[in-house]
């Protein structure tokens, strides 16, 4: 199959369009008269005008490029999407159970745990999340905490953010576990 240099277009003999991409009139025209196919300078298409079809297949190629351009995809959720509420339901054995109101559950559904996220208070690792039960009507997460660690009774909150990891299944990961600020 002909491949398009800097500067060149598809036209197709007795046609009246030139051709950017391989659109389905270009595919067409190898599958059935490739010799009528032929690869010119963008300069010399005339008359000819620009397909439809390719100019569509472009911007979806040129806005895919510019997503991946950027450094990063934006990690960040809305604040109202980012934090969701935590009470203690139990602390045993260095483990501390955590438990989101129900109304999280569909979000907490398709949130997962990444490897390292902490339980941090005041800017300190006291403890690490090794599970999300989100199958739970009020779901539950598993903080196993560090041996220094002290726990606080009063409420926790817990935020999302988008996965760090590209093979990510699920749409959220929790980014972190605190103590929620005192009112
Ligand atoms: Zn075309």
């Amino acid at each position: 199959m002909p491949v398009l240099g800097e500067d060149q277009v598809y036209v197709i003999k007795y046609g009246t369009d030139y051709h950017r991409a391989w659109c389905r009139v270009v595919a067409e025209a190898w599958d059935q008269a490739p010799r009528g196919l032929r690869v010119t300078l963008f300069a010399d298409v005339g008359e000819r005008n620009g397909c439809t079809g390719c100019d569509a297949i472009m911007k979806k190629i040129s806005s895919v490029q510019e997503n991946e351009g950027q450094p990063h995809p934006s990690l960040q959720l809305p604040p109202s999407d980012a934090l969701i509420p935590l009470k203690v339901i139990g602390v045993a054995h260095g483990i501390l159970f955590l438990a989101a109101g129900q109304e999280h559950q569909e979000r907490l559904n398709e949130t997962a745990v990444e490897p390292a996220t902490p339980l941090s208070v005041d800017g300190r690792r006291d403890g690490m999340v090794v599970r999300l039960d989100a199958t739970r009507t009020e779901p539950l997460l598993v903080v196993q905490l560090d041996p220094r660690a002290t726990v606080t009774d009063g409420p926790y909150q817990m935020h999302l953010r988008r996965p760090l990891q590209r093979s990510a299944t699920k749409p959220y990961a929790v980014e972190s576990v605190e103590p929620a600020p005192r009112a």
